[in-house]
């Protein structure tokens, strides 16, 4: 696997369909420019959650089809695509024999019925679900207010719950939902199989495990990241994914202080950089490099291999940074992303659990294109393969209008406008575009930056100073965080 630069969009994000954004990047603007690409998961069939609510994992024939990917590899751009196993539709097919067929279904724990689950450890309701003992409660993560149920009708009139971690809509008799798998069902094992057959068709590199320390459940335990079961999980998928030759990219928010990153490193699984967004806005906005310097050499000391990014399809992650910057710093960094048009989302309501933050990364750095230039070459020199939010690289604002007309939990919506083929052609005239496309060129056929290569970080007087060095190519990235002004050299 190169770690080479990584655009990340959804299939519709540049023109109508893949093959516009296909066709955009083999233009001269942008030819050249990235080795990788990372589309998000509405390029299956899907319906909630912009993608991450799965019904099949055959191409959506409206935005993509095989000759795209194809078109990509001519093009010398690999992928990165998900895997959401911890959950699928409620309009999948395993779901929707269960609604037709209820107990009869072949697929009746394929699927985890929040009653069989809990039996013996809480009490029946009149609604017909278990309430659990609150002393287990108590352990729980929770990731919305009520318990994370969707009740069913079985075909003989029965309501029955079924677990439901994330979105939800009832639509009776049309169910939609996030549907948790239940990972003891032999059926789900052969569901991931071949779904990872299927992915690695496609062209797959990399495969996202998206949101997958949810998968585990025990009764009193967490039921995220519980362990060891979530460590079992992830090589019982490793060892799915060995055949084809994919490495896997397990996803997770935890805080800094956790050390969960470190642990998924030492397991030798390559592993997110959800702490570089907030640590270069605070570089930028504190005029200190003292933090990201030092997480900078972590990474390189102890070879922790990252993907990393400034903005991507949800928010800044600011839950993560606990630990690792002061937590003063953070809630300023918080209220400062908001007073620029930012939207915070605390966790199913409760104020101080701060977990993203919703804003472009430019509206987050107060629109500066001086910033964003400054971040963007800090992005592209931090040790890791640096994945490119195409909404990022065209210096898009806050969409305060897409929130507005998505409604309820539509916050994310800030940061996910469609452009259209000639607005993206527009932004790519413009200096703060075409200044962050050479970076990333540069980043992408420099020699400096192979496999292998000698990094090296240094830090002083808020100058903070990265060098990547491969036989006798070398690359110098250098930021003055009190003049606000960054300079590359090829050496
Ligand atoms: C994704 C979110 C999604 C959630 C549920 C997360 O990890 O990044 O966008 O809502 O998983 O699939």
């Amino acid at each position: 696997m190169n770690n080479k630069p990584m655009l990340n969009a959804y299939p519709d994000s540049m023109g109508t369909k893949l093959s516009d954004l296909v066709s955009i990047l083999s233009k001269e603007a942008l030819r050249d420019t990235f080795s990788s690409f990372y589309i998000l998961p509405s390029i299956y069939h899907s319906d909630l959650d912009r993608g991450f609510s799965v019904i099949d994992y055959e191409l959506e024939e409206t935005l993509a089809d095989r000759s795209d990917l194809e078109e990509l590899n001519r093009l010398g751009i690999d992928l990165k695509l998900d895997f959401i196993l911890n959950h699928a539709s409620a309009q999948s097919p395993q779901f929707t024999d269960l609604v037709l067929h209820g107990e009869q279904s072949e697929y009746r724990d394929f699927f985890i019925n929040w009653n069989d689950f809990w039996n013996g450890y809480g009490s029946m309701t009149e609604d017909g679900y278990i309430q659990p003992e609150q002393k287990y409660l108590e352990n729980m993560f929770f990731r919305k207010p009520g318990l994370p149920i969707l009740m069913v009708q079985f075909p003989d009139g029965k309501k029955v719950p079924y677990w439901n971690t994330f979105y939800q809509e009832e639509h009776y008799p049309r169910y939609l939902g996030q549907m948790d798998l239940n990972i003891r069902s032999p059926k789900v094992w052969e569901f991931y199989k071949e779904t990872l057959r299927k992915i690695a068709s496609y062209g797959a590199e990399i495969v996202r495990l998206d949101a997958f320390a949810y998968a585990p459940k025990a009764p009193g335990q967490k039921n995220f990241l519980n362990e060891p079961g979530t460590w079992q999980l992830l090589s019982q998928i490793q060892e799915l994914a060995d055949p084809y030759h994919l490495t896997l990219l397990p996803e997770i928010h935890a805080s800094y202080e956790e050390q969960i990153y470190k642990k998924i490193s030492d397991k030798g699984y390559m592993t997110y950089d959800f702490f570089l967004p907030g640590l270069v806005i605070d570089a930028i906005e504190n005029k200190r490099s003292t933090y990201l310097a030092a997480w900078a050499r972590e990474l390189v000391e102890n070879n922790i291999r990252v993907v990393n990014m400034l903005g991507c399809h949800d928010g800044i992650p600011l839950l993560d940074l606990k630990g690792i910057l002061p937590e003063g710093d953070i809630q300023n960094l918080i209220e400062l992303i908001v007073d620029r048009g930012g939207l915070v989302k605390n966790l199913h309501g409760q104020k101080n659990i701060y977990y993203q933050v919703n804003a472009t990364y430019f509206s987050a750095l107060g629109e500066s294109e001086q910033k964003l230039l400054m971040a963007r070459a800090i992005q592209l020199f931090m040790p890791g393969k640096p994945q490119i939010w195409y909404l990022d690289l065209f210096a898009g604002k806050n969409d305060c209008e897409a929130v507005r007309k998505a409604g309820e939990a539509g916050h994310k919506e800030i940061n996910r406008t469609n452009l259209t083929v000639e607005q993206v052609e527009e932004a790519c005239r413009k200096e703060v575009v075409k200044k962050q496309i050479e970076m990333i060129r540069f980043r992408n056929t420099c020699r400096a930056f192979d496999e292998g290569a000698k990094i090296s970080i240094e830090e002083k007087d808020a100058v903070l100073r990265i060098i990547w060095q491969k036989d006798t190519y070398g690359a110098e990235l250098t930021v003055d965080f009190l003049n606000q002004s960054y300079e590359i050299r090829e050496m």
